[in-house]
């Protein structure tokens, strides 16, 4: 193809010839499939450029679907900047979800809603389906709300109506009563004239079907459709579009769909990258355009993700090249453990503030979201200023809330926000009556909540077994209280969490995130060792709430790699790249082999992030509760190409731990998937299955939380306690010892705490 005449509009002009022809062949359907960074979603914009310059559209004429809304917002910011005016409106211009929306509220009497109809969010939709759990005289405890909201995601991202589930899938809640529950849903929502997310795609969808000239007037209005990302289309939305694409401009379909099979990363979300393998079935003529250039990354990074990516077979396979100069090499270090991989990066980052490197083209991308806590600890300790994308900081998620509830409670009897937050979580029969009781008596009695709470315990004004359970709780925070003196705070906050019972609600509660919320509150425990007492652990989360009001534009990003497609920042850090945290164990215990393929495409999406630097880091240890455990660095690690990469480690000495790791790595497996399932607290059904963990520094301390008390410890041993040394023990509770240190003095610590001497 000829390059770019003088005349090139700005869009076009510096676009390559394939690119070109992506923002140019507006007619009939294209298919533009690359790799990273290979500027997509640039030829995609250019497109929308071209169509509203050329006037082939008016801007309500356009159909162009983003990943987030904030690429949609960047994108009308883009067109505005390019065309001024003419490309003012874009109504369609946004998610599925935004747009389906938008759409809906036009044809709400159709699905049997009102114009003005709410769209729940997903706190509102659990509220919905506890009740209607209940009403169908369903134990909750049993069939949490949770599993089945996510069993109707499920359905709906496939496009499934209550009537459609197949009956198999309607067995997987509450004996096969699934459909039925969903079906009650439904009319539920309909009667509060609400609709969920996964609705607003769905009612669409069937209001296509259902009345055809309702379908012609959006296929005739739309006479372009563009998308981003097409290879994490769910089977609803591509149902959806296609609906819509088939027939725009007298049949051929002026549609141009833009994806990188290898950065298909939400299957679990009911994605199927299928959808643009067979694009060239579903819009026969379709020209297909394959874009080779990267204009994102240095040589060294693209190799190393063209590298690991190669190791999965399911994939088409794609060329992908630079003219960028090499660059820094992609550096891999191996740390000692968790808090000192918080800190390199803390410093590196630190260093590249002081080189004049804008803190907002700085990202940490992690796997799990609970990875997050180690690095906000350590910035707020060095005042580097982050944010969180796409998901709450670690202090605000709802687990970590109630826990520092409760310690908010046992350290500040009178903390009556915290005292509301947690009367009846978990639940514990004191339900709404009770506790508006408990109100109106603090209030006619000018008492605090908790005060009141205590006076009421006393009195038979609360139903029996009301009063007896609020007794119980109160004598259970008192407790504690006591013992708050003795115990560590992370011991402390274990035994409450496990003694008020929330650990047991999570373990029971089988929805997808419940194990994510186990590992979440396993990480409090570690964050709270770090601390002597109660009341400064207290502090510090005050602080590192208050630091993100203090908002200022420039912050270094944490996100996971999930919410990172489609962004790119100059250096990237990549942490915890071990076997069970990356792969993730949980993923692949889940879905094997292709669970295994598709986390190598999520650290394929996290390598192309980067513009000019990747830094991958992984520990030789995490702390998994209380107990050292050997990391094994990530198979991914092994997949990438020595000549673009450059190897560090902290650990001085001998064979460095993590290669021999290394070597070990099958018969340590199990050790692995111990650090993935989050330390702490594993699911009732692996309790005992452990086997013992390997101990660093020559101790043996094995024991899983909330397990049978040791019985390799008596009154009269002497013990190792790694915080208080040695020590004497004097009595024995369960699993709690009551032990003269020579030290420290006499202190109540959990058995796994120590090791005998
Ligand atoms: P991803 O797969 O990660 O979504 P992508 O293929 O959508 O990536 P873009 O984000 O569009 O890629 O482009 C990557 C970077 O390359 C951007 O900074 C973009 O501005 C730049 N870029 C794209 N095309 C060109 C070009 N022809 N000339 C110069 N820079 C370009
Ligand atoms: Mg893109």
């Amino acid at each position: 193809m000829p390059q770019l005449p003088d005349n090139d509009p700005p869009w076009l002009k510096g676009l390559n010839a394939p690119q070109r022809e992506a923002a140019t062949l507006l007619e009939g359907p294209v298919l533009v499939l690359a790799g990273a960074g290979t500027g997509k979603t640039r030829a995609l914009t250019a497109r929308l450029a071209q169509i509203l310059s050329q006037r082939l559209a008016w801007p309500s004429q356009i159909l162009a679907v983003t990943f987030t809304n904030k690429a949609a917002a960047e994108m009308r910011h883009r067109l505005m900047a390019m065309l001024g005016p003419a490309a003012e409106g874009l109504p369609f211009v946004g998610t599925f979800h935004s747009i389906a929306a938008r759409m809906l509220r036009q044809h709400a009497e159709l699905a049997g809603l009102r114009p003005n109809f709410t769209i729940l969010d997903s706190d509102d939709v659990q509220r919905l389906l506890k009740r209607i759990i209940l009403d169908a005289g369903l134990e909750e405890k049993r069939w949490p709300a949770r599993q089945l909201s996510g069993l109707i995601d499920r359905w709906k991202n496939r496009g499934q109506t209550p009537d459609a589930v197949p009956a198999g899938e309607s067995f997987a809640f509450a004996d096969g009563r699934g459909a039925e529950l969903y079906a009650r849903y439904q009319a539920e929502l309909l009667a509060l004239n609400a609709a969920d997310f996964g609705d607003l795609l769905l009612h669409m969808i069937r209001i296509f079907e259902a009345h055809p000239d309702v379908l012609e007037d959006w296929q005739r209005r739309f006479r372009h459709v563009l998308v981003d990302e097409y290879q994490d289309t769910n089977a609803a939305q591509y149902r959806w579009l296609t609906l819509l694409a088939a027939k725009s401009l007298g049949g051929q379909g002026n549609i141009c769909c833009v994806g990188d099979d290898d950065q298909s990363i939400y299957s679990w979300r009911g994605a199927e990258v299928a959808n643009i393998l067979r694009f060239e079935q579903d819009f026969p003529g379709a020209r297909v355009i394959r874009l080779e250039q990267n204009y994102r990354s240095t040589p060294h990074i693209l190799a190393a993700a063209s590298h690991v990516i190669a190791h999965n077979r399911g994939r088409l396979g794609k060329t992908l090249w630079t003219e960028a100069s090499h660059g820094e090499k992609v550096n891999v270090t191996g740390v000692w453990d968790g808090p000192e991989e918080a800190r390199l990066v803390g410093d590196r980052i630190e260093r590249l503030l002081r080189e004049g490197v804008s803190p907002s083209e700085i990202a940490i991308l992690v796997r799990a979201s609970f990875q997050t806590r180690e690095f906000e600890d350590r910035f707020i300790g060095i005042g580097l200023p982050y944010r969180i994308v796409g998901g709450f900081r670690f202090y605000e998620r709802a687990e970590i809330r109630d826990a520092l509830a409760y310690l908010r409670l046992v350290s500040q009897a009178d903390d009556a926000l915290a005292f509301e937050r947690i009367v009846n979580t978990p639940r514990r029969g004191l339900g709404d009556k009770a506790q508006a009781r408990i109100a109106t008596h603090a209030r006619a009695a000018d008492l605090t909540l908790p005060a009141a709470a205590q006076a009421l315990a006393e009195t038979d004004e609360l139903p029996p077994a009301a009063r007896r359970a609020l007794a119980s709780f109160l004598t259970n925070l008192r407790r504690w209280r006591d013992q708050a003196t003795s115990l560590e705070p992370g011991a402390l906050v274990q035994m409450i969490l496990e003694e008020s019972g929330y650990i047991e609600m999570l373990e029971k509660d089988r929805s997808a995130d419940a194990t994510a919320r186990i590992d979440n509150l396993s990480e409090l425990v570690r964050a709270l060792e770090a601390f002597d007492t109660l009341s400064a652990f207290l502090e510090h989360v005050a602080l590192v709430m208050e630091n993100d009001r203090a908002d200022t534009d420039a912050k270094v990003t944490m996100m996971t790699l999930h919410a990172a497609k489609g962004l790119e920042f100059d250096h990237v850090f990549l942490p915890g790249w071990e076997e069970g945290l990356f792969p993730s164990q949980r993923a692949l215990d889940e879905n094997g082999a292709a669970a295994l393929e598709e986390e190598r495409r999520l650290a394929y999406v996290g390598i192309t992030r980067a513009r000019r630097r990747a830094t991958i880091l992984h520990a030789a240890n995490r702390r998994v509760y209380g107990q050292w455990t050997s990391a094994i660095p990530s198979r991914f690690l092994d997949e990438l190409p020595e000549p673009h990469v450059e190897r560090t480690t902290t650990l001085s000495g001998g064979a460095s731990l993590w290669r021999a790791a290394l070597d070990e790595r099958d018969p340590f497996a199990d050790v692995a998937r111990g650090t993935s399932r989050g330390p702490g607290w594993e699911r009732a059904s692996q309790r005992g299955g452990l086997k013992p963990k390997r101990v660093i520094e020559g101790r043996a301390i094995s024991s899983t939380v909330g397990g049978p008390a040791r019985t390799d410890i008596a009154p009269g041993a002497r013990v190792f306690h790694a915080k208080f040394g040695m020590g004497t023990v004097k009595g024995q509770d369960g699993n709690k010892l009551e032990i003269e240190f020579d030290q420290a003095g006499t202190k109540m610590v959990l058995d796994s705490f120590v090791e005998s001497a």
